[in-house]
């Protein structure tokens, strides 16, 4: 396994291994990797004959109050993760390498502006900006993204389109812990009645599942619902929104495949989850 620092180096090693006829899977983390990040690796692997790992922890989408400066990191445990795995390089850049020269944004519009976008409103900016970047980098022929972040994957797939990237963006299941915590390398910050307290999340959603397949199609009834669990336990909400999957929108009745989402605080820690109707 080899660990690349530059972009140069970057698409060097990826134009020879096209030149080779090999297909480059990249799958983009911000390290302190976990079995989610890993199952996007195993998906790769099938799917790629090369597997690249991004471990980047990308200033510009965080905001001045954000975490940026504490955001968990451990290079050579996920060293350690992806050898095992069959990673073939970790691209590893500094912000000096990504960001050299003048920053352009790459704007998203609207839909980087609802959900998570209303409380972090230059995330998104800040996600599409750093993805094209490491996309022209690793010039993948297909880019693995999870659905816990699903309002990214959804900008992440229009961003490719519009840009005409030739690259295949592949959305993957969230991976829970055995409690149904969706697994975070932002859990690590969770003290431990937090930790016991955040299981409510999951719970919240599987209760808004319940309620529509019961026949609940009310999307209001149901976010109160949603709302009262959380509020039972320490958490504060920061939203829960029942949403269109491709527009993000809000949406009055429930159909099958609208998507519910939620932010919440513990303590100091935003932790997301969302879940399709089905
Ligand atoms: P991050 O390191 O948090 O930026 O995440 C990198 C990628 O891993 C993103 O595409 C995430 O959506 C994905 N990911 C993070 N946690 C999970 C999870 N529990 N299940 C599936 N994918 C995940």
């Amino acid at each position: 396994m080899q660990v690349i620092k530059t972009i140069e180096e970057m698409q060097k090693f990826s134009k020879a291994k096209k030149a080779e006829g090999k297909t480059i899977g990249f799958v983009p983390t911000m390290g302190f990797l976990h079995a989610g990040h890993l199952s996007l690796v195993k998906k790769a692997k099938q799917e790629c004959d090369m597997i690249v790992v991004s471990i980047f922890v990308n200033p510009t989408q965080f905001a001045p109050n954000e975490d940026f400066e504490s955001y968990p990191r451990d290079f050579e445990k996920d060293s350690e993760r992806c050898r095992k795995e069959g990673v073939d390089v970790i691209f590893y850049p500094s912000a000096e390498e990504i960001y050299k020269g003048k920053t352009k944004f790459v704007e998203v519009g609207e839909i980087g502006q609802v959900l998570c976008g209303k409380s972090r409103p230059a995330h998104f900016r800040g996600v599409a900006t750093v993805v094209t970047k490491l996309f022209k980098a690793v010039i993948p022929d297909s880019a693995y993204f999870g659905l816990k972040d699903f309002q990214q994957f959804v900008i992440i797939k229009k961003m490719t389109k519009n840009m005409n990237f030739d690259i295949n963006i592949i959305g993957c299941p969230i991976i829970r812990e055995k409690d149904g915590l969706a697994m975070s390398s932002r859990n690590a910050y969770l003290s431990k009645q937090e930790r016991n307290e955040a299981v409510v999340l999951n719970k919240s959603l599987a209760l808004a599942e319940e309620m529509f397949s019961k026949g609940e199609k009310d999307a209001e009834t149901v976010r109160q619902a949603v709302s009262d669990k959380i509020s039972e336990t320490s958490g504060k909400i920061d939203y829960v929104e029942i949403f269109d999957s491709a527009s993000l929108k809000p949406v009055n009745k429930i159909k099958k495949r609208n998507r519910i989402g939620l932010a919440v605080f513990f303590g100091k820690t935003r932790l997301i989850d969302n879940r399709g109707f089905e």
